[in-house]
């Protein structure tokens, strides 16, 4: 676990990395993209893990097949993370297994985590599956941050569905590395709707560097994927597992954190 970096710091390395893209002339844009709520339908998970190159999966604990999917991902070189149900303040996620909720103790929250997290094999990050406990309960947030960083390694990925979201915020206090989302691919999944947001991913990358794509097991965005990876042209634009967008936080939003 390494020391809690200041937001200054955070800011230096954001600036940092910018500035080496820019020194290092033509950079190639890195897109990454996560594929979420992996686990309890088999078909479309096991389809999922085949879309080209290095996508990544967020998979839900203690799910059907939320294992063996976490499994085969790995086996097949690909990155996980446990995809972990917070509740939220209206508690849209009681029904879910393996979901945090506000009622735990600190012993209780620890103890329902290593559950969650050994359901999910070779988990190397973790994402919030629904629920917008982040501004609201700062507390269960910290021990979350406090859960991620006492496994060597592992990170945090933030849905970013407020521009307020202080999930990133406690992340970098607590010494966890974070990425952000920048685009969800399929709000909508008319063919039209995927190819905006696939624009608009690739767009921010080549304006940012590195932007980050959230999207689900559908058929529909699993068949555009399935096509538009294979089209990515290698010397345009590069497909990254997660684990590399770490830290790549616009100096922008780390000054609204
Ligand atoms: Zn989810």
């Amino acid at each position: 676990m390494s020391a809690p970096r200041s937001l200054l710091q955070i800011t230096a390395v954001a600036i940092l990395s910018i500035s080496f893209s820019a020194s290092a002339g033509q950079p190639i844009p890195r897109i990454a993209i996560i594929i979420d709520d992996l686990g309890y339908q088999l078909e479309a998970g096991l389809r999922a893990l085949n879309l080209p190159g290095p996508v990544s999966y967020a998979v839900l604990p203690k799910t059907p097949n939320g294992t063996s999917l976490a499994l085969t991902a790995h086996a097949k070189g690909k990155e996980v993370l446990l995809h972990l149900p917070l509740e939220s303040v209206n508690q849209e996620n009681l029904e879910e297994p393996g979901a945090i909720t506000l009622d735990m103790s600190r012993d209780a929250f620890h103890e329902a985590f290593g559950v969650a997290l050994a359901s999910v094999p070779s988990a190397i990050g973790v994402r919030n599956h629904r629920g917008r406990p982040l501004t609201r309960h700062p507390g269960h947030m910290a021990w979350l941050m406090e859960e991620i960083a006492a496994h060597d390694g592992m990170f945090f990925v933030d849905s970013f569905t407020t521009h307020e979201s202080i999930a990133l915020q406690i992340a970098f206090e607590s010494g966890v590395a974070a990425a952000r989302r920048h685009v969800f691919l399929d709000n909508d999944r008319s063919p039209a709707a995927l190819r905006k947001a696939f624009d608009r991913l690739t767009a921010l990358a080549r304006q940012k560097g590195v932007a980050v794509a959230i999207g689900h097991p559908y058929p529909e965005t699993l068949e555009f994927l399935e096509r538009e990876l294979l089209e990515l042209d290698s010397g345009t634009m590069v497909l990254i597992p997660v684990s590399q967008a770490l830290n790549f936080i616009e100096p922008e939003v780390v000054n609204k954190l």
